[in-house]
């Protein structure tokens, strides 16, 4: 389980994460959802110990993530601008986690064409990154995550990039891989549709904090506040 306690990211003046307490649970898939602007990150950062929080914590089985090397960390984030290795190929680049964990040659190359099919670029192995699409860039970063099957899973708008048929087949994947593998994720997105079709539960963001978590039709059916209310109302 991931537990959040009363965790606080401030940045100057400005308070991007206001004593956000959360628990995610154990094989759960939770989406952050909320606007531009509200944490989603930030968060995921602080979840992923790429940020110190300034209050509060972060633990992750009851380590507290700040206090754990990174290499001993069973998680995984593929983030909001998906950097890739850009002197590396595709394949290499997918390849890249499994080097760590000492995998031989020959898996590691099966294994990172299987991941490359499921994203649909097998034809790509072979080009550098910066020939790639935003959507294709993407999606090598969200192979190059899952492939390492880690225990916890931390995915900053990992296909905001694609187009609607593209992002829904992407969400078929990464549903039935959450359930294959019981991993934990953290899902952010601003997308409401996204977040209703595969969150195991929601947590609706706004200025720092969240206003609200639940199951799905519970959300849907009784916004908590106003915000929630408008939030879920604006694009359906
Ligand atoms: P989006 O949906 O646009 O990605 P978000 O919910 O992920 O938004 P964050 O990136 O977490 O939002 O940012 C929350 C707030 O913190 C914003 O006001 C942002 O400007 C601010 N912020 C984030 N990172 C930094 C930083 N390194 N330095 C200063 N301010 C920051
Ligand atoms: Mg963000």
């Amino acid at each position: 389980a991931i537990e959040l306690h009363s965790l606080t990211k401030r940045f100057g003046e400005l308070t991007a994460v206001d004593d956000l307490s959360l628990e995610v649970k154990e094989g759960e898939l939770l989406c952050l959802l909320g606007p531009s602007g509200c944490g989603k990150s930030t968060t995921m950062r602080m979840i992923g110990g790429l940020e110190r929080p300034t209050e509060g914590k972060v633990s992750i089985n009851g380590e507290e993530v700040t206090r754990t090397p990174a290499y001993e960390r069973d998680s995984s984030i593929v983030f909001q601008n998906w950097a890739l290795f850009p002197h590396k190929t595709v394949l290499e680049n997918v390849e890249f986690g499994l080097k760590m964990d000492g995998v031989s040659d020959a898996e590691r190359t099966e294994r990172a064409r299987e991941m490359l099919e499921m994203v649909q670029l097998s034809d790509y192995e072979d080009s550098s990154p910066n020939e790639l699409s935003g959507g294709q860039q993407q999606r090598v970063a969200l192979a190059r995550s899952l492939i390492v099957e880690p225990h916890v899973l931390m995915l900053d708008e990992p296909l905001s990039n694609l187009d609607k048929r593209l992002k829904e087949e992407m969400q078929l994947e990464l549903k039935e891989i959450h359930d294959d593998l019981d991993q934990t994720m953290v899902y952010v997105t601003h997308d409401q549709n996204e977040a209703f079709t595969l969150a195991d539960r929601i947590g609706v963001m706004n200025d720092g904090q969240i206003v609200q978590v639940g199951e799905p039709p519970e959300v849907y059916n009784n916004p908590k506040t106003q915000f929630v209310e408008e939030f879920l109302g604006d694009t359906n």
